[in-house]
C-alpha cells in the first residue's frame, strides 16, 4: 500500500488532525472537506488500503467503536440521520487508500448524495453466485 498517504501521516503525527476519538487500534477524526456538518472518519492504525485486507483484530476494533462514535456525532450534531460510508478502490471513488469509514450526518439536502439504480436477481443466477461465495469463505 502507499505508505506516505495522508492518514498514515495523520497517524505518525505528521499532518494535524481535528480528533474526536483514539485508542490503541483505531483514530477518529473530522474530515477536512465535509459533505455536512459532522462529517468524521474512522480509521484503523493497521496500514491497509482496502477493508478486506484487514486483520480481523482491526476490524473488530473498528466494529466495536463505530456506532459509539456515531452517537457522539448525532448527539453533538443534533442530526437523527446518518450514511456510514466506505470505499474500496479508485473505481469506488476512494481518494486516500488507507482504509476509513465516513459517517456523514444527513440534514436536510446536507449529505451523502446516494445513486442507487437497483435491478431484479434472477433466482438461478443467486443460488450460482451464493454457492460461490460460500466456496470462498
Ligand atoms: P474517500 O473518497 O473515501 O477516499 O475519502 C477520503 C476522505 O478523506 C475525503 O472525504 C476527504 O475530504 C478526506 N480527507 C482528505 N485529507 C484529509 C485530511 N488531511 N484530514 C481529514 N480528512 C481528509
Amino acid at each position: 500500500m502507499d505508505a506516505s498517504n495522508i492518514f498514515g501521516k495523520i497517524l505518525d503525527g505528521e499532518v494535524p488532525c481535528h480528533r474526536v476519538y483514539e485508542d490503541d487500534h483505531t483514530l477518529a477524526f473530522l474530515d477536512i472537506f465535509p459533505l455536512s456538518f459532522g462529517h468524521t472518519l474512522v480509521i484503523p492504525k493497521q496500514r491497509c488500503a482496502y477493508l478486506h485486507e484487514l486483520s480481523d483484530d482491526s476490524a473488530a476494533a473498528i466494529g466495536r467503536v463505530l456506532p459509539r462514535i456515531a452517537r457522539a456525532v448525532l448527539q453533538a450534531t443534533g442530526a437523527t440521520a446518518y450514511n456510514l460510508l466506505q470505499n474500496n478502490g479508485a473505481a469506488a471513488h476512494q481518494a486516500v487508500f488507507h482504509v476509513h469509514f465516513h459517517i456523514i450526518p444527513r440534514v436536510g439536502d446536507a449529505g451523502l448524495g446516494v445513486g442507487w439504480h437497483p435491478s431484479p436477481l434472477a433466482a438461478d443466477a443467486a443460488a450460482e453466485l451464493c454457492g460461490r461465495i460460500v466456496d470462498a469463505l
